[in-house]
This record gives C-alpha cells, sequence and structure tokens, in this order.
C-alpha cells in the first residue's frame, strides 16, 4: 500500500483537522478490533443461549443506532480470504464460518465534489465511523456470549465486496465495487465474523448490475490512471482465487495521493441517477 502524502493536499485548516480526526479514529478503531479479537479467548461458547429470530433481529436494531445503513448475512467463503497479512490482522488467526456484512453511505453531496479533498475526506469519514460501528456490534455480539471478530473498512484479510454480493447486499460493478439498490457503490464495507447459526435467511435477489456495466463503461474512461479494466479484461486478486477488472496497484497511488480519489464512485449511474432510474430505462431484459 502507498503512503499518504500530506504535503500535496490542498487542504484548509478545518479539512485538514477533519481528516486528521478520523484518521486517527480509523488507527483506533483497527487497534480496538485487534482487542475484540483477543476477548474471544475468553468466551465460552458453550454458555451462549440459542440463536433465535429475536436475537437477529434485536442485532439489526442495534446496528441502526450505531449508524450502520445496510445489513445481511451470509457463510464465510475462503475464496474472498487473502492469504497474507493486511492491516491489524492476520488470517492464521482463524475467521470465524459466519460473515455480518456492514454498510455505510457516504453523502452525494461530498462524493460530487471527487478528486476534490471534501469527496476524501467524507471517504475517510466513513471509513472511521463505520469501523467505530463494526467494533460496537462485534463488542454486542460478545456480550451476548458468541465470539465475533470485528474486520475494519480500512482493510483487512476478507475481500468485502465479493462477500456483500454472496450476502445478496448486491453486486460487484467493474470498478470493483459493490453496487446496492439503496446508495449505488456510494457505501463502504466491513465485516464482523461470528460462531452463531444458523444465520437469518434473506430471500436471493437479482440486481442486473454488471450486466449493465457491460454497456456503461463509464469509470473505465474516467480513472485517472487506467486501474479498471473494460468489462471482458479480467485479472486475478491478490490470493489468486477471485478475478475482477481492478488492478489495485494502479488505483493505490492516486487513492492515497488525493486520500480517497472517489471518481470510480462519484461517475457510476447508480450513484448519479440511482438504481430504480437505471434499471427501468435499460428495461427488465438486463436483469
Ligand atoms: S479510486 Fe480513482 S484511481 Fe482508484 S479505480 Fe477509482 S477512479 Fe481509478
Ligand atoms: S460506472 Fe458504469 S461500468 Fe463502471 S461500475 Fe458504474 S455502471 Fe459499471
Amino acid at each position: 500500500m502507498g503512503k499518504f502524502q500530506m504535503r500535496e493536499l490542498n487542504l484548509n485548516k478545518q479539512m485538514l483537522n477533519e481528516l486528521m480526526k478520523s484518521l486517527s479514529q480509523t488507527f483506533e478503531g483497527v487497534k480496538t478490533a485487534k482487542k475484540i479479537l483477543k476477548r474471544n479467548e475468553k468466551i465460552d461458547t458453550t454458555q451462549a443461549a440459542p440463536v433465535t429470530d429475536e436475537f437477529w433481529a434485536d442485532l439489526r436494531s442495534y446496528a441502526k443506532t450505531v449508524g450502520i445503513n445496510v445489513i445481511r448475512f451470509t457463510a464465510m467463503d475462503e475464496n474472498f480470504i487473502f492469504e497474507e497479512e493486511m492491516i491489524g490482522y492476520h488470517v492464521k488467526d482463524g475467521v470465524l464460518d459466519n460473515a455480518i456484512v456492514l454498510g455505510m453511505e457516504m453523502k452525494k453531496d461530498a462524493i460530487n465534489q471527487a478528486p476534490e479533498p471534501t469527496a476524501g475526506n467524507e471517504s475517510m469519514r466513513v471509513y472511521a465511523e463505520l469501523g467505530n460501528a463494526t467494533n460496537k456490534l462485534a463488542t454486542y455480539i460478545q456480550e451476548h456470549g458468541f465470539q465475533a471478530q470485528a474486520f475494519h473498512p480500512f482493510g483487512g484479510p476478507i475481500l468485502y465486496p465479493p462477500m456483500a454480493e454472496k450476502a445478496g447486499m448486491g453486486e460487484v460493478g467493474i470498478n470493483g465495487l459493490l453496487i446496492t439498490r439503496e446508495f449505488g457503490p456510494r457505501l463502504r464495507l466491513s465485516i464482523v465474523t461470528i460462531n452463531a447459526a444458523p444465520l437469518p435467511h434473506l430471500e436471493s435477489v437479482s440486481f442486473g448490475i454488471r450486466a449493465f456495466c457491460r454497456t456503461c463503461g463509464l469509470c473505465v474512461k474516467k480513472c485517472p490512471t487506467q486501474a479498471i479494466l473494460p468489462y471482458d479484461q479480467k485479472v486475478k486478486s491478490i490470493n489468486g482465487k477471485y478475478i475482477r477488472n481492478i488492478e489495485s496497484e494502479k488505483c493505490f497511488p492516486q487513492f492515497f495521493k488525493t486520500h480517497g480519489c472517489s471518481i470510480c464512485i462519484k461517475v457510476c449511474p447508480f450513484s448519479q441517477v440511482g438504481y430504480e432510474k437505471v434499471i427501468a430505462k435499460i428495461g427488465p431484459k438486463m436483469k
């Protein structure tokens, strides 16, 4: 990963303060996630109450109170786990069997300023706030007698977008981001893994997003570093088990230089026009 190049950023004092606050909260959040992981050693899972529909309903209500906008559930998939150390976590620590995928919105007005610092600050704000919310949710789960691991949105050993797609939250666009009905690609993702089962049953839905990507290609044209490949040109992810259109090593320098870039989020019609209008325009045949 690259480094923040603060001297190159054109930030006024207030924006710099906002950015520093988000960064500090993010680093604290990663540290807290490590403590949550350690606490699992003291949880006797045989004492946990049976998992009921009421437990999941209470969990969803609690998630709303800490600012989570979207929540879905699915079993972990080893194809979406990295094999090397990522931020604050090593895969040898193990990953619990079930995943709760969490999403938090980035505000449209701010993202529309991309690649100006206003968009980057919004991106960093949501990393920090979603990180805190993820830790709170994992702690809530542990307090109910289950083991839980908080994976911070800023990074970790899990590929969040395909896990979110597997959970039925949306579909991964060729910009490598999860695209949802509610916010298009304007959201950050995190995961809490948990040993509680069975997970609540949610109907699977069809979105038709990648079918639209095939004819759109706006993010491919607008990415300043050509990090997004056209629909038919795919590369393997870092663990070699997942195929996608993003070349992360081309994205990172621009991402860190602008502390959040976000051009590919801004230009996506699913962010600008909204899911319902895009799908209504192209018709049900794309679904
Ligand atoms: S964040 Fe910027 S550099 Fe990275 S893929 Fe999107 S548009 Fe390209
Ligand atoms: S900008 Fe177009 S091609 Fe890129 S992710 Fe959005 S819909 Fe897909």
